[in-house]
């Protein structure tokens, strides 16, 4: 299920992810997302890094999310459909508008 995964991001977020789960990376947008290979289910990670600790990326923060830092390992998670098909987003903090389309999410 999709909260097994999240809450393994949240404690261990650079551990491989389990099956069904697939850690995938888009270099084209530079979006790391998951996809679970058992029914398709896609979840992006919009957290600056996917959440890992990425050398010489900690200080690169996403327009949308302020400078609050305190809080690196908070997640919030949301989902559209927005893009074609639905979607589980993760963000770092909850957002009231819809990172793709500009919509407010419900
Ligand atoms: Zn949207």
């Amino acid at each position: 299920m999709i909260y097994t995964l999240l809450a393994l991001l949240l404690v261990y977020p650079e551990h491989p992810v389990p099956y069904p789960w697939q850690r995938c990376y888009d270099t084209v947008t530079e979006v790391l997302f998951y996809k679970n290979l058992d029914d398709g289910t896609i979840v992006i990670d919009l957290r600056p890094g996917g959440g890992l600790q990425l050398t010489g990326q900690s200080s690169d923060r996403h327009p949308l999310f302020g400078d609050n830092q305190d809080d690196q390992n908070s997640l919030f998670l949301f989902y559209t459909n927005c893009l074609g098909s639905m979607i589980y987003v993760i963000v770092p903090e909850r957002v009231q508008l819809c990172p793709f389309c500009g919509r407010f999410i419900s």
